[in-house]
Protein backbone atom coordinates (compact mmCIF):
# COMPACT_ATOMS: atom_id res chain seq x y z
CA UNK A 1 0.00 0.00 0.00
CA UNK A 2 2.54 2.33 1.31
CA UNK A 3 4.42 1.98 -2.27
CA UNK A 4 1.50 2.97 -3.80
CA UNK A 5 1.54 5.92 -2.41
CA UNK A 6 4.76 6.82 -3.50
CA UNK A 7 4.25 6.19 -7.35
CA UNK A 8 1.26 8.68 -7.34
CA UNK A 9 3.57 11.65 -5.82
CA UNK A 10 6.56 10.53 -8.27
CA UNK A 11 4.18 10.39 -11.09
CA UNK A 12 2.72 13.87 -9.95
CA UNK A 13 6.58 15.11 -9.81
CA UNK A 14 7.11 14.10 -12.81
CA UNK A 15 3.43 15.55 -14.61
CA UNK A 16 4.76 18.89 -12.77
CA UNK A 17 8.21 18.64 -14.39
CA UNK A 18 6.72 18.61 -17.61
CA UNK A 19 3.83 21.25 -16.92
CA UNK A 20 6.92 23.16 -16.17
CA UNK A 21 9.16 21.99 -19.42
CA UNK A 22 5.67 23.18 -20.91
CA UNK A 23 6.45 26.37 -19.25
CA UNK A 24 9.65 26.90 -20.60
CA UNK A 25 8.93 25.95 -24.69
CA UNK A 26 5.76 28.11 -24.52
CA UNK A 27 8.31 31.07 -23.59
CA UNK A 28 10.71 29.95 -25.92
CA UNK A 29 9.24 29.01 -28.97
CA UNK A 30 6.08 31.87 -28.62
CA UNK A 31 2.35 31.46 -28.40
CA UNK A 32 2.11 30.17 -32.21
CA UNK A 33 4.64 27.58 -32.00
CA UNK A 34 3.32 26.45 -29.07
CA UNK A 35 -0.56 26.23 -29.92
CA UNK A 36 0.24 24.69 -33.14
CA UNK A 37 2.29 21.49 -32.10
CA UNK A 38 3.67 21.58 -28.53
CA UNK A 39 0.34 22.07 -26.71
CA UNK A 40 -1.02 18.73 -28.72
CA UNK A 41 1.48 17.10 -26.59
CA UNK A 42 0.15 14.99 -23.37
CA UNK A 43 2.21 13.46 -20.59
CA UNK A 44 1.37 10.05 -20.63
CA UNK A 45 4.16 8.62 -17.38
CA UNK A 46 8.08 8.04 -17.51
CA UNK A 47 8.89 4.63 -17.42
CA UNK A 48 12.36 4.09 -16.30
CA UNK A 49 14.40 6.15 -18.17
CA UNK A 50 12.12 7.33 -20.63
CA UNK A 51 9.85 10.32 -20.62
CA UNK A 52 6.12 8.63 -22.88
CA UNK A 53 4.21 11.10 -24.67
CA UNK A 54 1.21 10.85 -26.97
CA UNK A 55 0.25 13.17 -29.89
CA UNK A 56 -2.82 12.70 -32.40
CA UNK A 57 -0.88 11.80 -35.26
CA UNK A 58 2.10 10.88 -37.11
CA UNK A 59 2.28 13.77 -38.75
CA UNK A 60 2.30 15.70 -35.38
CA UNK A 61 5.10 12.92 -33.89
CA UNK A 62 6.98 13.27 -36.99
CA UNK A 63 7.04 17.25 -36.91
CA UNK A 64 7.77 17.26 -33.12
CA UNK A 65 10.85 14.70 -33.47
CA UNK A 66 12.37 16.70 -36.42
CA UNK A 67 12.25 19.68 -34.92
CA UNK A 68 11.55 19.96 -30.83
CA UNK A 69 12.37 16.52 -29.23
CA UNK A 70 15.86 17.21 -28.57
CA UNK A 71 14.99 20.73 -26.61
CA UNK A 72 12.23 18.64 -24.82
CA UNK A 73 14.81 16.24 -23.67
CA UNK A 74 16.84 18.34 -22.45
CA UNK A 75 15.12 20.82 -20.62
CA UNK A 76 12.94 17.86 -19.11
CA UNK A 77 16.47 16.29 -18.24
CA UNK A 78 17.04 19.37 -16.30
CA UNK A 79 14.11 18.37 -14.16
CA UNK A 80 14.00 14.73 -13.81
CA UNK A 81 17.75 13.63 -14.26
CA UNK A 82 17.34 9.95 -15.07
CA UNK A 83 15.38 10.18 -18.01
CA UNK A 84 17.34 9.83 -21.41
CA UNK A 85 15.00 9.20 -23.99
CA UNK A 86 11.40 10.00 -25.61
CA UNK A 87 8.96 7.49 -26.39
CA UNK A 88 5.75 8.03 -28.60
CA UNK A 89 2.29 6.84 -28.69
CA UNK A 90 0.29 7.82 -31.35
CA UNK A 91 -3.61 8.17 -30.22
CA UNK A 92 -4.64 7.27 -33.71
CA UNK A 93 -7.38 9.35 -33.81
CA UNK A 94 -7.03 9.66 -37.57
CA UNK A 95 -9.29 12.45 -39.18
CA UNK A 96 -11.42 10.28 -41.14
CA UNK A 97 -15.04 11.04 -42.20
CA UNK A 98 -15.83 9.04 -39.25
CA UNK A 99 -15.37 10.89 -36.24
CA UNK A 100 -15.65 14.43 -38.82
CA UNK A 101 -18.03 15.85 -35.75
CA UNK A 102 -15.01 15.38 -33.34
CA UNK A 103 -12.74 16.77 -35.52
CA UNK A 104 -14.93 20.47 -36.49
CA UNK A 105 -15.47 20.34 -32.51
CA UNK A 106 -11.69 20.27 -32.16
CA UNK A 107 -11.17 22.80 -34.66
CA UNK A 108 -13.84 25.26 -33.39
CA UNK A 109 -12.18 25.48 -30.51
CA UNK A 110 -8.69 26.25 -31.90
CA UNK A 111 -10.29 28.33 -35.21
CA UNK A 112 -9.78 31.68 -34.72
CA UNK A 113 -11.19 32.98 -38.19
CA UNK A 114 -13.45 32.03 -39.86
CA UNK A 115 -12.24 29.83 -42.19
CA UNK A 116 -14.26 26.79 -42.84
CA UNK A 117 -12.50 24.64 -40.54
CA UNK A 118 -9.31 25.73 -40.95
CA UNK A 119 -8.10 27.64 -38.32
CA UNK A 120 -5.35 30.05 -38.76
CA UNK A 121 -3.46 32.14 -36.45
CA UNK A 122 -5.52 35.19 -34.91
CA UNK A 123 -4.30 38.35 -35.59
CA UNK A 124 -2.87 39.49 -31.68
CA UNK A 125 -5.09 43.05 -31.12
CA UNK A 126 -2.35 43.51 -28.49
CA UNK A 127 0.62 43.64 -30.55
CA UNK A 128 -0.03 46.88 -32.15
CA UNK A 129 2.25 49.86 -33.41
CA UNK A 130 1.91 52.00 -30.71
CA UNK A 131 3.55 49.33 -28.34
CA UNK A 132 6.32 48.96 -30.81
CA UNK A 133 9.31 50.64 -29.95
CA UNK A 134 11.05 52.05 -32.66
CA UNK A 135 14.96 52.39 -32.42
CA UNK A 136 18.33 51.93 -34.49
CA UNK A 137 18.00 48.01 -34.82
CA UNK A 138 14.17 48.23 -36.09
CA UNK A 139 13.31 51.34 -38.12
CA UNK A 140 14.90 49.78 -41.32
CA UNK A 141 11.81 47.24 -40.45
CA UNK A 142 9.29 49.79 -39.46
CA UNK A 143 9.30 52.19 -42.21
CA UNK A 144 9.35 49.25 -44.64
CA UNK A 145 5.84 48.03 -42.66
CA UNK A 146 4.68 51.69 -43.29
CA UNK A 147 5.23 51.45 -46.33
CA UNK A 148 3.05 48.83 -47.48
CA UNK A 149 0.42 49.87 -45.16
CA UNK A 150 0.15 52.87 -47.36
CA UNK A 151 1.26 51.29 -50.73
CA UNK A 152 -0.11 47.86 -50.75
CA UNK A 153 1.49 45.96 -53.59
CA UNK A 154 4.48 48.10 -54.27
CA UNK A 155 7.10 46.40 -52.47
CA UNK A 156 6.03 42.56 -52.98
CA UNK A 157 6.60 40.25 -50.79
CA UNK A 158 7.84 42.50 -47.81
CA UNK A 159 10.26 40.53 -45.74
CA UNK A 160 11.40 40.90 -42.25
CA UNK A 161 13.90 38.64 -40.50
CA UNK A 162 15.96 38.54 -37.58
CA UNK A 163 16.57 36.41 -34.62
CA UNK A 164 14.62 34.77 -32.02
CA UNK A 165 12.48 37.61 -29.90
CA UNK A 166 13.11 40.50 -31.25
CA UNK A 167 9.85 41.41 -32.38
CA UNK A 168 9.01 40.02 -36.10
CA UNK A 169 5.80 38.18 -34.55
CA UNK A 170 4.46 41.49 -33.23
CA UNK A 171 5.39 44.05 -36.14
CA UNK A 172 3.17 41.45 -38.49
CA UNK A 173 0.60 41.75 -35.89
CA UNK A 174 1.12 45.40 -36.10
CA UNK A 175 1.28 45.43 -39.56
CA UNK A 176 -2.20 42.80 -39.48
CA UNK A 177 -4.03 45.16 -37.23
CA UNK A 178 -3.45 48.57 -38.95
CA UNK A 179 -4.69 46.90 -42.42
CA UNK A 180 -7.69 45.14 -41.05
CA UNK A 181 -8.97 48.49 -40.00
CA UNK A 182 -9.09 49.07 -43.97
CA UNK A 183 -9.24 45.71 -45.44
CA UNK A 184 -11.29 42.85 -44.09
CA UNK A 185 -9.24 40.08 -45.68
CA UNK A 186 -6.20 39.85 -44.00
CA UNK A 187 -5.16 36.59 -43.09
CA UNK A 188 -2.37 35.71 -40.43
CA UNK A 189 -0.96 32.32 -40.25
CA UNK A 190 2.59 30.85 -38.59
CA UNK A 191 4.10 28.90 -41.55
CA UNK A 192 4.23 25.93 -39.06
CA UNK A 193 0.26 25.83 -38.86
CA UNK A 194 0.16 26.31 -42.73
CA UNK A 195 1.92 22.63 -42.89
CA UNK A 196 -0.17 21.16 -40.43
CA UNK A 197 -4.05 22.48 -42.42
CA UNK A 198 -2.47 21.45 -44.91
CA UNK A 199 -1.70 17.82 -44.26
CA UNK A 200 -5.03 17.74 -42.54
CA UNK A 201 -6.52 18.91 -45.59
CA UNK A 202 -4.79 16.36 -47.74
CA UNK A 203 -6.46 13.55 -44.99
CA UNK A 204 -9.72 15.29 -45.25
CA UNK A 205 -9.84 15.48 -48.97
CA UNK A 206 -10.27 19.06 -48.76
CA UNK A 207 -7.31 20.24 -50.54
CA UNK A 208 -9.44 22.69 -52.85
CA UNK A 209 -11.25 24.33 -49.90
CA UNK A 210 -7.71 24.70 -47.94
CA UNK A 211 -6.45 26.36 -51.12
CA UNK A 212 -9.67 28.66 -51.57
CA UNK A 213 -8.57 30.03 -48.11
CA UNK A 214 -5.53 31.36 -48.85
CA UNK A 215 -5.96 32.47 -52.47
CA UNK A 216 -8.91 34.58 -50.78
CA UNK A 217 -6.78 36.83 -49.02
CA UNK A 218 -5.75 40.22 -49.77
CA UNK A 219 -3.31 40.26 -47.28
CA UNK A 220 -1.04 37.27 -46.45
CA UNK A 221 1.30 37.50 -43.40
CA UNK A 222 2.93 34.16 -42.94
CA UNK A 223 4.91 34.13 -39.84
CA UNK A 224 8.39 32.06 -39.09
CA UNK A 225 8.71 30.99 -43.05
CA UNK A 226 11.87 29.05 -41.96
CA UNK A 227 9.60 26.29 -41.05
CA UNK A 228 8.66 25.56 -44.47
CA UNK A 229 11.07 24.35 -45.70
CA UNK A 230 11.81 20.61 -45.91
CA UNK A 231 8.66 18.74 -46.86
CA UNK A 232 8.70 18.96 -50.59
CA UNK A 233 4.74 18.76 -51.78
CA UNK A 234 4.04 21.69 -48.69
CA UNK A 235 6.92 24.00 -50.47
CA UNK A 236 5.01 23.21 -53.65
CA UNK A 237 1.78 24.04 -52.26
CA UNK A 238 3.38 26.92 -50.27
CA UNK A 239 4.74 28.56 -53.90
CA UNK A 240 1.62 28.12 -55.87
CA UNK A 241 -0.19 30.00 -52.99
CA UNK A 242 2.29 32.30 -53.30
CA UNK A 243 3.05 32.85 -56.78
CA UNK A 244 -1.23 33.11 -56.69
CA UNK A 245 -1.38 35.52 -54.67
CA UNK A 246 1.18 37.93 -55.73
CA UNK A 247 -0.22 37.89 -59.79
CA UNK A 248 -3.82 38.67 -58.37
CA UNK A 249 -2.32 41.40 -56.33
CA UNK A 250 -2.73 40.86 -52.99
CA UNK A 251 0.14 41.98 -50.53
CA UNK A 252 2.37 39.25 -48.97
CA UNK A 253 4.40 39.59 -45.46
CA UNK A 254 6.69 37.26 -44.51
CA UNK A 255 8.95 36.50 -41.39
CA UNK A 256 11.75 34.54 -41.00
CA UNK A 257 14.59 33.97 -38.63
CA UNK A 258 17.32 34.15 -41.33
CA UNK A 259 17.57 35.87 -44.78
CA UNK A 260 16.12 34.09 -48.08
CA UNK A 261 19.49 32.88 -49.19
CA UNK A 262 20.21 31.06 -46.01
CA UNK A 263 17.47 29.42 -46.05
CA UNK A 264 18.07 25.49 -46.52
CA UNK A 265 16.34 22.75 -48.35
CA UNK A 266 13.96 25.24 -49.86
CA UNK A 267 14.34 25.16 -53.83
CA UNK A 268 15.96 28.09 -55.31
CA UNK A 269 12.99 29.22 -57.60
CA UNK A 270 10.97 30.02 -54.23
CA UNK A 271 13.90 31.70 -52.68
CA UNK A 272 14.35 34.11 -55.43
CA UNK A 273 10.88 34.84 -55.41
CA UNK A 274 11.24 35.71 -51.81
CA UNK A 275 13.69 37.99 -52.08
CA UNK A 276 11.71 39.62 -54.99
CA UNK A 277 10.33 42.44 -53.00
CA UNK A 278 11.70 44.42 -50.22
CA UNK A 279 13.69 42.59 -48.03
CA UNK A 280 14.75 44.39 -44.33
CA UNK A 281 15.99 42.93 -41.25
CA UNK A 282 15.51 43.51 -37.58
CA UNK A 283 18.60 43.69 -35.50
CA UNK A 284 19.28 43.23 -31.61
CA UNK A 285 18.19 46.32 -29.68
CA UNK A 286 20.92 48.89 -28.13
CA UNK A 287 20.58 49.45 -24.54
CA UNK A 288 18.81 52.69 -24.87
CA UNK A 289 16.00 50.77 -26.90
CA UNK A 290 15.86 48.06 -23.95
CA UNK A 291 15.28 50.94 -21.33
CA UNK A 292 12.27 52.70 -23.68
CA UNK A 293 10.70 48.93 -24.26
CA UNK A 294 10.85 48.34 -19.90
CA UNK A 295 9.86 51.88 -19.00
CA UNK A 296 7.11 51.37 -21.72
CA UNK A 297 5.74 47.96 -19.66
CA UNK A 298 6.16 49.80 -16.68
CA UNK A 299 3.79 51.77 -17.31
CA UNK A 300 1.35 49.45 -18.04
CA UNK A 301 2.06 47.63 -15.24
CA UNK A 302 1.26 50.69 -12.84
CA UNK A 303 -1.93 50.96 -14.68
CA UNK A 304 -2.74 47.08 -14.36
CA UNK A 305 -1.69 46.77 -10.85
CA UNK A 306 -3.80 47.42 -7.74
CA UNK A 307 -0.96 48.10 -5.66
CA UNK A 308 0.52 50.20 -7.99
CA UNK A 309 3.97 48.70 -8.52
CA UNK A 310 6.66 50.43 -9.16
CA UNK A 311 10.25 49.97 -10.17
CA UNK A 312 13.08 51.62 -9.67
CA UNK A 313 15.47 52.95 -12.81
CA UNK A 314 18.09 51.09 -11.42
CA UNK A 315 16.46 47.66 -11.65
CA UNK A 316 15.39 48.74 -15.23
CA UNK A 317 18.99 49.31 -15.76
CA UNK A 318 19.70 46.57 -14.73
CA UNK A 319 17.94 43.84 -16.10
CA UNK A 320 18.23 46.22 -20.14
CA UNK A 321 22.09 45.41 -18.98
CA UNK A 322 21.82 42.02 -18.50
CA UNK A 323 19.14 40.45 -21.03
CA UNK A 324 21.04 41.75 -24.20
CA UNK A 325 20.12 39.16 -26.90
CA UNK A 326 15.82 38.67 -26.84
CA UNK A 327 12.89 40.97 -25.98
CA UNK A 328 11.53 38.20 -25.34
CA UNK A 329 13.51 37.51 -22.48
CA UNK A 330 13.92 40.71 -20.93
CA UNK A 331 10.44 40.58 -21.00
CA UNK A 332 10.00 37.66 -19.27
CA UNK A 333 12.91 38.74 -16.76
CA UNK A 334 11.10 42.32 -16.39
CA UNK A 335 7.44 40.06 -15.47
CA UNK A 336 9.41 37.75 -12.97
CA UNK A 337 10.32 40.86 -11.65
CA UNK A 338 7.00 42.73 -11.37
CA UNK A 339 5.25 39.53 -10.09
CA UNK A 340 8.06 39.31 -7.04
CA UNK A 341 6.83 42.65 -6.17
CA UNK A 342 3.08 42.19 -6.60
CA UNK A 343 3.66 39.23 -4.19
CA UNK A 344 5.78 40.81 -1.35
CA UNK A 345 4.93 44.67 -1.69
CA UNK A 346 8.44 45.93 -0.79
CA UNK A 347 11.77 47.86 -2.74
CA UNK A 348 14.14 45.44 -4.10
CA UNK A 349 17.43 46.14 -4.27
CA UNK A 350 19.48 45.12 -7.73
CA UNK A 351 20.77 42.85 -5.68
CA UNK A 352 17.41 41.12 -4.97
CA UNK A 353 17.12 41.16 -8.72
CA UNK A 354 19.88 39.72 -9.53
CA UNK A 355 18.81 36.68 -7.56
CA UNK A 356 15.09 36.57 -8.57
CA UNK A 357 16.66 36.67 -12.29
CA UNK A 358 19.20 34.13 -11.33
CA UNK A 359 17.87 31.37 -13.65
CA UNK A 360 17.93 33.97 -16.68
CA UNK A 361 21.61 35.17 -15.69
CA UNK A 362 23.28 32.38 -14.96
CA UNK A 363 22.37 29.46 -17.11
CA UNK A 364 24.51 27.16 -14.88
CA UNK A 365 23.03 27.76 -12.10
CA UNK A 366 19.44 27.04 -13.31
CA UNK A 367 20.66 23.33 -14.20
CA UNK A 368 21.03 23.31 -9.80
CA UNK A 369 18.39 20.37 -8.84
CA UNK A 370 16.84 19.77 -5.76
CA UNK A 371 18.82 16.79 -5.18
CA UNK A 372 22.01 19.03 -5.74
CA UNK A 373 21.12 20.97 -2.77
CA UNK A 374 20.09 18.27 -0.42
CA UNK A 375 23.04 16.26 -1.26
CA UNK A 376 25.29 19.54 -0.47
CA UNK A 377 23.26 20.72 2.75
CA UNK A 378 23.84 16.47 4.08
CA UNK A 379 27.52 16.36 3.63
CA UNK A 380 28.17 19.96 4.61
CA UNK A 381 26.66 19.39 8.15
CA UNK A 382 27.77 15.81 8.38
CA UNK A 383 24.13 14.36 8.39
CA UNK A 384 22.39 11.01 7.17
CA UNK A 385 20.27 11.51 3.81
CA UNK A 386 18.57 8.94 5.62
CA UNK A 387 17.40 10.80 8.53
CA UNK A 388 17.96 14.04 6.32
CA UNK A 389 14.88 12.53 4.73
CA UNK A 390 12.92 11.27 7.67
CA UNK A 391 10.48 12.69 9.90
CA UNK A 392 12.49 13.50 12.67
CA UNK A 393 12.18 17.02 14.03
CA UNK A 394 15.13 17.44 16.37
CA UNK A 395 17.53 20.19 15.40
CA UNK A 396 20.03 18.91 14.19
CA UNK A 397 18.57 17.72 10.83
CA UNK A 398 15.54 19.82 11.20
CA UNK A 399 17.48 23.06 10.35
CA UNK A 400 19.60 21.70 7.39
CA UNK A 401 16.18 20.48 5.94
CA UNK A 402 15.04 23.93 6.13
CA UNK A 403 17.87 25.32 5.11
CA UNK A 404 17.96 22.83 2.04
CA UNK A 405 14.27 23.67 1.25
CA UNK A 406 15.32 27.79 2.01
CA UNK A 407 18.32 27.41 -1.40
CA UNK A 408 16.09 25.07 -3.07
CA UNK A 409 13.47 28.25 -3.39
CA UNK A 410 16.45 30.51 -4.60
CA UNK A 411 18.35 28.67 -6.62
CA UNK A 412 16.45 26.61 -8.71
CA UNK A 413 12.89 27.41 -10.40
CA UNK A 414 10.66 24.90 -8.49
CA UNK A 415 7.59 25.29 -7.15
CA UNK A 416 6.99 25.60 -3.66
CA UNK A 417 4.84 22.67 -4.00
CA UNK A 418 7.48 20.81 -5.84
CA UNK A 419 9.64 21.64 -3.45
CA UNK A 420 8.01 20.15 -0.77
CA UNK A 421 6.94 16.97 -2.52
CA UNK A 422 10.96 16.49 -3.14
CA UNK A 423 11.20 16.20 0.61
CA UNK A 424 9.49 13.11 0.92
CA UNK A 425 5.87 14.69 -0.10
CA UNK A 426 6.23 17.70 2.39
CA UNK A 427 3.60 20.19 2.14
CA UNK A 428 4.33 23.27 0.54
CA UNK A 429 3.82 25.50 3.84
CA UNK A 430 6.04 23.82 5.35
CA UNK A 431 8.33 25.01 2.35
CA UNK A 432 6.85 28.42 3.19
CA UNK A 433 7.52 28.27 6.80
CA UNK A 434 11.20 26.88 6.48
CA UNK A 435 12.37 30.12 4.47
CA UNK A 436 10.88 32.39 7.06
CA UNK A 437 12.63 30.38 9.50
CA UNK A 438 15.86 30.60 7.70
CA UNK A 439 15.39 34.41 6.64
CA UNK A 440 14.71 35.20 10.11
CA UNK A 441 17.89 33.38 11.18
CA UNK A 442 19.82 35.14 8.38
CA UNK A 443 19.09 38.53 9.84
CA UNK A 444 19.60 37.71 13.16
CA UNK A 445 23.34 35.39 13.10
CA UNK A 446 26.12 36.66 11.58
CA UNK A 447 27.07 33.10 11.76
CA UNK A 448 24.23 31.69 10.72
CA UNK A 449 24.50 34.24 7.39
CA UNK A 450 28.09 33.26 6.63
CA UNK A 451 26.93 29.02 6.76
CA UNK A 452 24.29 29.65 4.13
CA UNK A 453 26.85 31.83 2.09
CA UNK A 454 28.93 29.45 2.43
CA UNK A 455 26.68 27.32 0.82
CA UNK A 456 25.42 29.09 -1.78
CA UNK A 457 28.97 29.56 -2.96
CA UNK A 458 29.69 25.73 -3.10
CA UNK A 459 26.77 25.54 -4.89
CA UNK A 460 27.70 27.86 -7.81
CA UNK A 461 30.66 26.13 -8.19
CA UNK A 462 29.84 22.79 -8.11
CA UNK A 463 27.54 23.52 -11.35
P1 LIG B 1 9.98 37.15 -32.60
O1 LIG B 1 8.70 36.89 -33.34
O2 LIG B 1 10.97 37.91 -33.41
O3 LIG B 1 10.57 35.93 -31.99
P2 LIG B 1 8.23 38.63 -30.84
O4 LIG B 1 7.56 39.53 -31.81
O5 LIG B 1 7.43 37.48 -30.37
O6 LIG B 1 9.63 38.11 -31.38
O7 LIG B 1 8.70 39.53 -29.62
C1 LIG B 1 9.00 39.00 -28.34
C2 LIG B 1 8.43 39.88 -27.28
O8 LIG B 1 9.06 41.16 -27.30
C3 LIG B 1 6.97 40.17 -27.45
O9 LIG B 1 6.38 40.23 -26.17
C4 LIG B 1 6.91 41.52 -28.10
O10 LIG B 1 5.72 42.21 -27.79
C5 LIG B 1 8.12 42.20 -27.51
N1 LIG B 1 8.73 43.16 -28.43
C6 LIG B 1 9.52 42.85 -29.48
N2 LIG B 1 9.93 43.95 -30.12
C7 LIG B 1 9.39 44.99 -29.46
C8 LIG B 1 9.44 46.41 -29.63
N3 LIG B 1 10.14 46.96 -30.61
N4 LIG B 1 8.75 47.18 -28.75
C9 LIG B 1 8.06 46.61 -27.76
N5 LIG B 1 7.96 45.30 -27.53
C10 LIG B 1 8.63 44.48 -28.38
MG1 LIG C 1 7.76 35.07 -33.65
Amino acid sequence: MPNQVNIKQNSSVEKNSWINLQKSMLSLYGQDVYTSWLQNITFVKVDYNALVLSVKTRFIRDWIVAHYADKILDLYKKEEQNVSRIEFQILERTETKNNKSNVLEFEKKESAQDSGGYGLSKIDDKLVFDNFVVGRSNELAFSAANRIIDNLNKYNPLYIYGGVGLGKTHLLNAIGNRLLTKIDKVIYVSAERFMYQFVRSIKNNDVVKFKDIFRSAKVLIIDDIQFVSGKDVTQEEFFHTFNALIESGSQIVISCDRPPNDLDRIQDRIKSRLSGGLVVDIQAPDFEQRVKILKQRCLKEFHASEKNIIIDEEIINFIAGELKLSIREMIGAFNRITAYLSINYKKISVADAKSILRDSLNKAEANLTVEDIQKTVVSYYNISMHDFMSSRRSRAVARPRQIAMYLSKKMTSKSLPDIGRRFSGRDHTTVIHAIKKVEELILKDKGFENEIKDLNNKLIKRV
